[in-house]
């Protein structure tokens, strides 16, 4: 078969005003970010906190385009011959503000669940018999800018210091708290000791 996809390389002539949008130094941008955005939201993960990517995502396309369209409009003028958007530089941290997500799931402003959290649970084996045996629960979180819903797991033993970084209000955080055995465990452990050291 013929390869269809006919392209000459343009002369050196030609490429004093040539924009190769295709360039690699272009595509190095959305790669590079990609990559910044995936090692966020890992990083963030792991420290219990929500970061939204979707957000990240469509604020950096919407840059991108924007930086395309001018080079697009002043095609052949004296322009800069790429897109040129310093990755470094980006600061993610907008996305990971605790107080930009709401508890429970949103779909475009309309309330869509009361639920706002899931028991997480694992297969394990508990005396001979396959079971599965609840871990912590997943969170529905709502990023305000967007609508974006976004699902965290969290253990059992960070979901009150997750709670309260959430800026939940104490009295909320402890309701929730009564169905965390491992934090009840911990209260429990705390009374005692306070009861023998009297
Ligand atoms: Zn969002």
């Amino acid at each position: 078969m013929v390869d269809a996809d006919i392209y000459r390389e343009p002369t050196p002539e030609e490429k004093k005003d040539f924009v190769d949008l295709r360039s690699k130094k272009s595509k190095n941008v959305l790669t590079k970010f990609v990559e910044k955005l995936k090692d966020a939201e890992f990083e963030y993960n792991q420290a219990r906190r929500p970061f939204c990517y979707r957000c990240a995502d469509l604020d950096f396309k919407k840059q991108y385009q924007d930086k395309l369209s001018q080079l697009e409009n002043t095609y052949g003028e004296d322009i800069q011959k790429t897109i040129t958007i310093d990755v470094d530089k980006i600061d993610l941290k907008q996305y990971a503000n605790p107080k930009a997500f709401k508890f429970g799931k949103w779909v475009n402003n309309v309330f869509k669940s009361n639920k706002i959290r899931v028991a997480s649970k694992k297969k394990a084996v508990v005396n001979g018999v396959a079971t599965e045996i609840q871990y912590g629960w997943t969170y529905n979180l709502t990023c305000q800018k967007k609508g974006c819903g976004i699902a965290l797991d969290i253990l059992f033993r960070d979901e009150a210091a997750f709670l309260k970084d959430m800026g939940m209000e104490e009295k909320e955080r402890d309701k929730l708290l009564l169905d965390n055995p491992e934090h009840q465990a911990m209260l429990k452990e705390q009374r005692l000791t306070a009861v023998k050291q009297q």
